[in-house]
This record gives C-alpha cells, sequence and structure tokens, in this order.
C-alpha cells in the first residue's frame, strides 16, 4: 500500500499520488497518460495532474489497482470526508 508519507517530491497536491517504492515500469503512464509522467533523471513516475473528469479518474483507478510495487495512493475521499463526520450534540432547550 502507498504511503502518503513517502511521496514523490514531483507529484502534484490532491487525491492521487506516487510514493518512493515505485520502479518505473511505464504502466501508470500508460494506462492514465493524462495525469502520470515520468521524472527520467530520477527514474520513477508522479502525478502531474488530478483527474477531472470521470474518464481520467477510472484510468487512474485502474492505475492504482495495476501497479505491480502499490506505489500510487488514492488518500483524497477519506481526507474529505473526516471533516463532516462530527455532528454536534443537540442543545438542551430552555424554556
Ligand atoms: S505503475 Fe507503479 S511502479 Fe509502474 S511506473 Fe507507475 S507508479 Fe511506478
Amino acid at each position: 500500500m502507498a504511503d502518503a508519507n513517502d511521496k514523490v517530491k514531483d507529484n502534484v497536491a490532491g487525491r492521487f499520488f506516487v510514493d518512493s517504492q515505485c520502479i518505473d515500469c511505464n504502466l501508470c503512464r500508460e494506462t492514465a497518460p493524462k495525469n502520470f509522467k515520468q521524472n527520467e533523471d530520477a527514474g520513477y513516475s508522479f502525478v502531474y495532474k488530478q483527474p477531472e473528469n470521470d474518464e481520467e479518474l477510472g484510468q487512474c483507478k485502474e492505475a492504482k489497482e495495476a501497479c505491480p510495487v502499490e506505489a500510487i495512493g488514492d488518500g483524497g475521499e477519506a481526507s474529505d470526508l473526516k471533516s463532516q463526520n462530527h455532528r454536534s450534540h443537540t442543545l438542551p432547550v430552555s424554556e
């Protein structure tokens, strides 16, 4: 599982990311070419654009599932929802 604390530095901020386990196999760049790019000098992939439509989102999810070393993370959903789960208790009604 990809580690959000171990992201490669080139990722753009947002839901998907690549961590340092990447072995530069090229699979994600073929699966989601609009979202993943190669850092040729360092020899890894990174997310250069977060998905902006359903097609790109599907390709990013596919790349994440197919990555042979599980270097792709999808951390956006949990963090987006986290702050909305706390409801304040109803205050006592005073008359
Ligand atoms: S599929 Fe995984 S290992 Fe292959 S280039 Fe992409 S992030 Fe790296």
